[in-house]
């Protein structure tokens, strides 16, 4: 089999060739039709994350090893099977559920894998799908596409399960007004889900003009550009007071923050309303300074959302053979051209995803 490897971080991705994994027990062997590529795939290639002040949380730090394969968006066909499986068959199409735990500490054992204390993902802690061959170390991450299609249902794996996640904690207060902040990946997809589970009014916030068309098309009622100054200030006229007044003056219920970065932090802090619930997603990271008195006297929520379980999968895919989501799919590689399409979303040149058809 062919892999993509990154060597080390930012190296460029190399390929490897070796002998195709025989399955054993609950093991499957799959033959990737589709990977996707994501924002998650760039930090891991980089090697960490910016924590601000300077620091940097180095993935090797977390028990990820280089050389790595990476990808955690990951469709395929089974090619064959180890003796114990029985759920799926030779010749089904799959999507993968990589964020694969333990399956013993507190969250494995309630079934949110997604937040195990030692976890095993693929294409983070294992080998993932940048490759025509992966081995899947059991079957039961396994659902059957049954109708969706393999590049759209990509995505379902991960940007499409996190922003699944996010909306429906954002939901909690059924928000009137829903702003969703980075329109790449993930929050074209949480757009549409909010359409579709909540009955928010979804206002979109980007720094980038170009991501607005399809916001738009994706059911966004309204869109703000924060980089209208240069700069996301406060004040009148400016992005966060046109917020504000779009939700009746007073304050948005829910803020999904797909970038979370300190820009759009203060942003999202800002524009939050009293009892409003703030959701931080991304990992573009820094640090912010906030004033803590306004956390109670407000009473706001913020948390974090991380992934989602395999069953927010099933049920997500099961909307997208509904028709009610259509991931965004706007450029394809093959595998000889992982490290374009690295640098491509890198130089933000994607619009929602692009995938490896190895
Ligand atoms: P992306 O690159 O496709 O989209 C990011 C979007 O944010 C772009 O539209 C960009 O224009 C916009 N943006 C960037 N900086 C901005 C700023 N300062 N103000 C306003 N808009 C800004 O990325 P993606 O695949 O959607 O992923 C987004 C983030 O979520 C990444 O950091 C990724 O690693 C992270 N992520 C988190 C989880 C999780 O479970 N928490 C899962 C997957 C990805
Ligand atoms: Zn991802």
């Amino acid at each position: 089999m062919k892999s993509a490897q990154i060597p080390s971080p930012n190296e460029p991705l190399t390929i490897i060739e070796s002998e195709n994994p025989k399955p054993q027990g609950n093991q499957v062997l799959l033959k990737v039709k589709s990977e996707g590529v994501c924002h998650s795939d760039l930090h891991l290639w980089e090697g960490g994350y910016d924590l601000g002040d300077g620091k940097f949380l180095k993935v090797t730090d977390r028990g990820v090893k280089y050389p790595i394969t990476p990808g955690h968006e990951i469709v395929g066909t089974i090619e064959e099977i180890g003796d114990n499986v029985s759920n799926v068959s030779v010749g089904d199409d799959v999507l993968v559920f990589p964020w694969m735990g333990c399956g013993e500490c507190p969250a494995c054992k309630v079934g949110d894998e997604n937040l195990c204390d030692t976890p095993k993902s693929m294409g983070l802690f294992q080998n993932g799908g940048y490759s025509d061959y992966t081995l899947i170390p059991d079957s039961k991450y396994l659902a059957k596409l049954d109708g969706v299609d393999p590049d759209a249902a990509t995505s379902l794996a991960c940007s499409g399960l996190t922003a699944y996640n996010s909306v429906k904690k954002a939901n909690v207060n059924s928000p009137e007004f829903l702003v969703i902040i980075g329109a790449g990946g993930l929050g074209l997809m949480a757009i549409q889900i909010a359409k579709a589970i909540t009955k928010a009014k979804i206002i979109c916030v980007d720094n980038d003009d170009k991501k607005f068309d399809t916001a738009k098309k994706m059911g966004a009622d309204y869109v703000i550009n924060t980089n209208v100054t240069g700069s996301i200030s406060s004040g009148i006229g400016s992005p966060t007071d046109k917020i504000i007044s779009i939700c009746n003056g007073k304050g948005a219920d829910s803020v999904i923050d797909f970038v979370n970065a300190p820009q759009t932090v203060k942003v999202a802090l800002g524009i939050l309303r009293k009892r409003g619930n703030l959701i931080l997603v991304g990992l573009f990271g820094g640090s912010l300074e906030i004033s803590l008195v306004t956390i109670p006297l407000k009473s706001i929520t913020i948390q974090g959302a991380y992934t989602g379980n395999f069953d927010d999968m099933v049920e997500l895919l099961d909307l997208a053979r509904k028709g009610v989501i259509n991931p965004v799919i706007s450029k394809r590689y093959s595998l000889d051209e992982v490290n374009t399409a690295l640098e491509d979303l890198k130089a933000r040149k994607i619009i929602g995803r692009a995938v490896i058809n190895p």
